[in-house]
């Protein structure tokens, strides 16, 4: 057996120790974090619905149709009506055939490079793509290959290469750690070309991009039928919890027949699924608070840009700060928490090596005097 104290304290040596902090109360930018006040810069929330009194009434009421749990995998009697409608509006907000529920984007990801690929196929990936894809594409058996981060043309040449088996293209819709937004027309075309799936994982896109709120292939004007498979998850945006799966009805049949984080999983508690409706319709009949958001990042950017803090070319509202070296990085998370702002340090190996960095991420919730606080911190450690 290894000695597992050695390891933790080696990496308490190298700053990579992480922690968890307890928070009291709801997901909103101003919270209690171990018993300390603070404003929170760090939050997937983008749209203030994990604490929408719609969506809490949604949850509320859905309780007590169907109780606390959902009893069972969907494919035993877990399968509600309340999944199932959710479901429903998922696939025609999203403008795809059909769409399946998962119990989180983790395990829609694992799930469907599992049932789609295996031995003697490829997955290709972009090298800046989240965990998730990553371990899916692990877990499928096929090989593995990862080309640059965006990179249409390199990707054109390794699908070139390989000549057999099916191809699956995954590649995150909104990078998580990066906030810039992927080339999907260019990626789709050369999915196209080589006869390759193409996956798009927005689960920082859904709910917020596109002048309704469908995500980046709205943003980027493509069309569903260029992109065969979508993914998104709900306890972003859309403030609750799970994920899903859009695509065609032979996909979603495939899913249910051979997707095995889908299969041998509890349902989610369908209280879940009619909160997350109700958070749809928000997304649906509430396009100011995508405007208020993006408000907020064009007040961000240019306040750093007249103060003098650097940040990347990202749009949304994932805006990293990149420090480098990961004992700083974790200093000013620090320093700023003293002033009583949470940013998260977000350290290798979820980042590239030598690339450590504040990832600040803004919400339609945040206020300007919010905003303005976070600035003037960061200004003084910069
Ligand atoms: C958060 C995230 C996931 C995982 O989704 P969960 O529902 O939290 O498991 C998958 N992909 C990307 C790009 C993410 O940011």
């Amino acid at each position: 057996m290894k000695d597992l104290h050695k390891e933790l304290q080696q990496r308490k040596a190298q700053h990579l120790y992480r922690s968890r902090r307890v928070s009291d109360g709801p997901q909103q930018p101003e919270m209690i974090i171990d018993g300390k006040e603070v404003i929170c810069f760090c939050s997937n929330d983008y749209l203030g619905l994990a604490n929408h009194p719609e969506v809490k009434a949604a949850f509320i009421k859905g309780i007590e149709h169907y109780g606390a749990g959902s009893g069972a995998a969907h494919l035993i009697n877990g399968h509600s009506r309340a999944h199932h409608a959710l479901e429903q509006a998922l696939a025609e907000f999203t403008g795809y055939p059909r769409a399946l529920l998962f119990s989180t984007g983790y395990m829609a990801n694992l799930g469907l490079a599992q049932a789609l690929v295996g031995m003697g196929d490829t997955v290709l990936e972009d090298r800046l793509n989240h965990a998730s894809l990553l371990d899916g594409g692990l877990l499928s058996g096929a090989r593995m290959m990862r080309y640059p981060h965006n990179a249409a043309e390199e990707l054109d040449t390794k699908l070139a290469s390989r000549t057999t088996g099916e191809k699956l293209v995954l590649t995150d819709g909104v990078f998580s750690m990066d906030g810039d937004i992927a080339e999907v027309p260019a990626l789709a075309n050369i999915c196209q070309k080589h006869g390759a799936w193409l996956m798009v994982d927005d689960a920082h896109g859904f709910g917020v991009l596109g002048a309704n709120g469908r995500g980046t292939l709205e943003h980027h004007g493509v069309a569903t039928a260029d992109v065969p498979i979508y993914m998104a998850t709900l306890g972003k945006a859309l403030g609750t919890a799970g994920a899903f799966i859009a695509g065609s009805d032979e996909l979603v049949e495939t899913l249910i027949q051979k997707a095995r984080t889908y299969i041998y999983t509890t349902a989610s508690p369908p209280a879940v699924a009619e909160a997350t409706r109700a958070s749809l319709n928000i997304i649906k009949s509430h396009p100011e608070l995508r405007g208020r958001l993006k408000n907020n990042i064009h007040y961000f950017t240019s306040c750093c840009e007249q103060t003098g803090i650097e940040l990347t070319n990202s749009q949304t509202a994932i805006q990293p700060v990149i420090i480098g070296d990961t004992q700083t990085t974790v200093a000013v998370s620090e320093q700023l928490l003293d002033q009583g702002i949470l940013v998260t340090a977000i350290r290798p190996p979820t980042v590239p090596e030598g690339t450590a960095r504040l990832r600040i991420t803004l919400s339609a919730t945040h206020s300007h005097a919010h905003i303005d606080k976070l600035v003037t911190a960061l200004g003084v450690i910069k």
